[in-house]
């Protein structure tokens, strides 16, 4: 660090990703990546024109694809808004919405915290309960930003619409925002309820369940008045922040929804079955609807399996945190992927 930094961020604890290999020696179960391959139309999407064409700046309002989104979701095009990941988001919302501070889990998505301290937003952090699910009394009359992980992560445990409903309407004066880039694995989305709530932002992702963690693509869903406040943020700080081809390849897999629907089937169905492994051989693994689990043994520390693992080429996140310490994430990947982790913690154990 310089001597030049803002006072403001010399103690800022940065957000630390998962590890990125880039020598493709791993099974990768660490960062909830899809195992699948984007589909056949994002293939084509990427042409030599669309290449040629990187010398122009990109639409800034992203107008194509946001149409092919709000006719997805049948909204129209001014209840989306579309950014560089779903994190941009987040972090735009911290932004917009934290003057009277932020309340959100104690395990949870790491970057709320991060985001929070960035923008000097002030953080009530409320515990999970002992069996790791939301406490959703506690969230109730806060007047402030709600953030919330549905399915939660790292946990995986969902939340159900009913719950969802209680704290927007017990919070009409501050934005909930609902972070839903799990929602796909089963759980439910709260899109339809933000034309009853001008309070929710409902944010998504193309990272997971439409195969594109590389190609940073995240969006919301909400009131016209949210979208246009994350629009002047965006606009006020980086307009051009989706790329074309990412606009390109965004659309061209809206085409092909229906693959990245049986993906999901394929990821839920896998996960099924490699939590009655992992149960078969002792372990405690919380109920998932994201695409990884989150599990623990009686015979191996959460930090040693994610070493004896690493040395035989399979990559699962580990969390230092006290409470979750014991536990291990573990993303769902390919029937075969799974079936090698398991045959190694057999081998482990
Ligand atoms: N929310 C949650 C809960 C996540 O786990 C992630 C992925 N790390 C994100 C948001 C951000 O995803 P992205 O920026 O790739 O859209």
């Amino acid at each position: 660090m310089s001597k030049f930094i803002n006072e403001r961020f010399r103690l800022l604890e940065e957000y630390v990703p998962g590890e990125q290999p880039q020598d493709k020696q791993y099974i990768k179960l660490n960062t909830n990546e899809s195992p699948y391959p984007p589909s056949k139309n994002v293939i084509k999407a990427v042409t030599k024109q669309g290449i040629e064409d990187l010398r122009l700046y990109c639409d800034p309002e992203c107008k194509q694809l946001k149409t092919a989104m709000a006719k997805l979701f049948g909204v129209n095009g001014d209840n989306i808004f579309l950014s560089n990941g779903s994190d941009d988001i987040l972090n735009f919302a911290f932004m917009a919405y934290g003057q009277k501070g932020a309340a959100y889990p104690d395990i949870t998505y790491g970057f709320y915290s991060v985001f929070a301290e960035l923008h000097g937003v002030e953080s009530e952090v409320i515990p999970l309960k002992d069996d790791f699910t939301i406490d959703t009394d506690e969230y109730k009359a806060k007047d402030k930003l709600i953030v919330i992980a549905n399915p939660n992560a790292p946990t995986g445990i969902s939340l159900s619409l009913d719950k969802i409903e209680e704290i927007l309407k017990s919070n009409p004066e501050s934005v909930v925002l609902i972070d839903e880039a799990y929602v796909d694995f089963g759980g439910e989305s709260c899109y339809p309820l933000t034309r009853k709530y001008d309070n929710l932002l409902c944010v998504g992702t193309f990272s997971k369940s439409r195969s594109l963690a590389g190609g940073r693509l995240g969006f919301a869903i909400a009131n016209e008045r949210l979208i246009a406040d994350l629009e002047k943020i965006k606009f006020s700080t980086n307009p051009y922040n989706i790329n074309r081809l990412t606009q390109s390849i965004g659309t061209a897999t809206i085409k092909d929804n229906d693959y990245y629907l049986e993906n999901c089937q394929k990821i839920i169905k896998t996960r099924e079955w490699v939590t009655k492994e992992l149960e078969n051989l002792g372990f405690f693994v919380l109920p998932s609807k994201a695409n990884f689990i989150f599990a623990k043994s009686d015979k191996i520390s959460g930090l040693k399996l994610y070493e004896e693992l690493k040395e035989k080429g399979v990559l699962i996140r580990h969390f230092e945190k006290d409470r979750i310490k014991d536990f291990n994430r573990i993303t769902i990947g390919t029937d075969k992927e799974m079936k090698t982790l398991v045959e190694k913690i057999k081998e482990i154990l």
